[in-house]
């Protein structure tokens, strides 16, 4: 059995400072995915935990969000035998799939991600793969740092569970102890 935890604390991933995440809020701790997903083995071997998890679903597409959901829905899909696809952004919580992919309906559709915060890149996926007519079976991740416990009803695997706090911008004892706030890289959004 692989220890997740120390995968990424072993790959430097997990950041301590003052981070303001994807989803807006802050937070003392980065998880920086891409830390670990530089090093094919790790990717490889979390992704089976993802994989072995849903071996048995028929899963017959696994799709994820830019960018690290790129990876990941191409390596579970590559252990899996089948398409890995990835949904991009197309408006301020909205994605849909590009670049020629696409799901028939009726098509069972694992969804995998990174790091899971607030879980709204996931939901954004979920829309995309149902407005084309595929069904969610499941949600694999990498890290679940939810506080509180995310539906998406359907079942969700976490290779790593691990309850990390976020503050609302106005309520962070961070800024309040005027401690620079770090826009991680991998979380920018590209201009315009
Ligand atoms: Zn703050």
């Amino acid at each position: 059995m692989i220890n997740v935890e120390e995968i990424f604390h072993h790959s430097g991933a997990i950041l301590k400072g003052h981070f303001l995440l994807a989803s807006g809020v802050h937070s003392p701790i980065y998880w920086e995915k891409f830390r670990v997903l530089q090093y094919p083995n790790y990717t490889e071997q979390l992704c089976r935990l993802i994989t072995d998890h849903f071996r048995k679903q028929r899963i017959q597409v696994v799709a994820g969000p830019t960018t690290g959901g790129i990876i990941l829905a191409f390596e579970v899909a590559r252990q899996l035998g089948v398409r890995g696809i990835f949904a991009e952004k197309t408006g301020a919580a909205e994605r849909a799939f590009r670049r020629g992919f696409s799901i028939n309906p009726g098509e069972r559709v694992l969804i995998v991600d990174d790091i899971l915060t607030t879980g709204s890149s996931i939901r954004e996926v979920m829309a995309a793969v149902t407005n084309q007519g595929g069904i969610v079976i499941g949600i694999g991740v990498l890290v679940d740092r939810s506080e509180q416990k995310v539906e998406f009803g359907v079942p969700l695997f976490s290779c790593h569970r691990s309850i990390t706090p976020t503050y609302p911008p106005q309520n962070c004892p961070l800024c309040a102890a005027n401690i620079p706030l770090v826009k991680p890289s991998s979380s920018q959004k590209p201009p315009g």
